[in-house]
């Protein structure tokens, strides 16, 4: 039986993808293309013995894209031949996708009639299935939604306070994304205090460049800080997460620009960078805030008090919750991101060990804390690649 998959991971402007031997989930090659449709797109490939760099591949349709990751693939590894399926992220599966499924002409079609939710995302990766497709016609093909984990959720959670119309003609209600980091990080931290998903509450902060928030109960998601689009909930890098929703007009009003360069604004120019006005990288915040840069001090007050906001909210929803569990490029490596959210919140029963913070160690809650305040380092593609060899293994 064939078990090594490839996870195709294909955003706006990168696309990361690994090959992993599922026997023993070992990762056997990885790597990107950045700056994706630009002139200086770039390619990398990592094996467990080689590098390669080729920093400037020119501008390629996704197929060229896909046809260079697999002449790559092929020439550094010996482990194509024994290719069980590829593994596609995608952005948006709508109300039709509840759990990863196998792509057939369907399928493709259904993924197709989303993107109109995800205009930046979905055509992306519907172009890479077809490459994978046409590149690859004996290997199966596996979609993986970002958004299917939170289809568990309640309607009183999903549908918004707007004429239901909208919900019912237009499909505008809350998604949710990050499903595939979230259910990988949630299962990992389960796994390592061998615990059954039963009788289990866990809150999820993955905080990277977008960041998201999600509420879960016996292992499914009963709520998520991202909405109808991934611009909802948190602050994040260069997104303003929630805000007063007569804010885009009022702007668009008074200084004469449409309502998509506002959205614009909202999605590119905004969260850290906009606040702090000197990045959307939280390292480099947090360096001008040590300095005393009043700014970049804002801007990680503001981050930290929205997490907390939603932490709040889910600790009632859930009745309390049992982790609080920190994934993502900020939540892996913040110290200071970690200790300001995670500080004062003795009433609740949840204390923080600073020095086992500082040290970055995968429990950092004091011993008499009644929550378990834990790291865990996301894998999106590792569970993408167990996601579709499942589906594969059901056919
Ligand atoms: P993406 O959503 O693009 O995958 P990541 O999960 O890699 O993003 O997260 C990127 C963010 O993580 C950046 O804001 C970066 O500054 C932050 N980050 C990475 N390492 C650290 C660190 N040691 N301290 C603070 N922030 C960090």
């Amino acid at each position: 039986m064939k078990n090594t998959m490839l996870a195709i991971n294909a955003g706006s402007s990168t696309v990361k993808f690994q090959l992993f031997n599922m026997q023993n989930e070992t990762c056997l090659a990885k790597g990107m293309v950045d700056k994706l449709g630009k002139p200086d797109a770039s390619f990398e490939l990592k094996t467990s013995t080689d590098k390669l760099v080729l920093s400037n591949i020119k501008q390629k349709s996704p197929g060229e894209i896909f046809d260079l990751i697999i002449s790559k693939l092929d020439q550094y590894t010996d482990d194509l031949g024994n290719l069980a399926g590829v593994s596609h992220r995608v952005a948006h599966g709508g109300e039709h996708f509840q759990q990863s499924t196998l792509i057939d002409d369907n399928v493709l079609k259904a993924i197709e009639d989303n993107n109109v939710l995800a205009p930046l995302h979905n055509p992306t990766n519907v172009a890479f299935i077809k490459a994978a497709k046409n590149a690859l016609s004996n290997v199966y093909q596996v979609a993986v939604f970002d958004t299917a984990f939170h289809q568990s959720i309640a309607p009183e959670h999903y549908v918004y306070p707007i004429p239901y119309q909208f919900y019912e003609n237009d499909s505008i209600r809350r998604y949710g994304f990050h499903g595939t980091s979230h259910k990988f990080v949630y299962k990992s931290y389960l796994e390592s205090i061998g615990s059954p998903e039963e009788n289990t509450k866990i809150i999820c902060c993955h905080l990277g460049s977008g960041s998201s928030i999600c509420a879960i109960k016996d292992g499914k998601s009963v709520n998520t800080s991202m909405g109808f689009t991934p611009l909802a909930g948190l602050m994040m890098g260069t997104r303003c997460g929630d805000i007063d929703p007569a804010i885009p007009s009022y702007i668009a009003t008074k200084h004469d620009k449409t309502l998509q360069e506002v959205e614009d604004i909202l999605t590119k120019e905004s969260g850290l960078l906009g606040v702090s006005q000197i990045s959307n990288d939280c390292r480099a915040i947090e360096n001008a805030a040590k300095k005393g840069d009043s700014k970049a001090i804002l801007a990680l007050d503001i981050f930290c008090e929205r997490i907390r906001h939603f932490i709040g909210a889910y600790w009632l929803q859930m009745d309390g919750c049992d982790a609080i569990v920190f994934t993502g490029g900020i939540g892996e490596n913040s110290r200071l991101i970690r200790q300001k959210v995670c500080t004062g919140l003795e009433s609740i029963g949840i204390t923080i060990d600073e020095a086992r913070n500082q040290n970055n160690e995968p429990q950092f809650n004091g011993d008499d804390s009644k929550v378990i305040l834990a790291i865990v380092n996301t894998n999106e593609e590792l569970m993408m690649a167990r996601e579709g060899l499942e589906v594969i293994d059901a056919c």
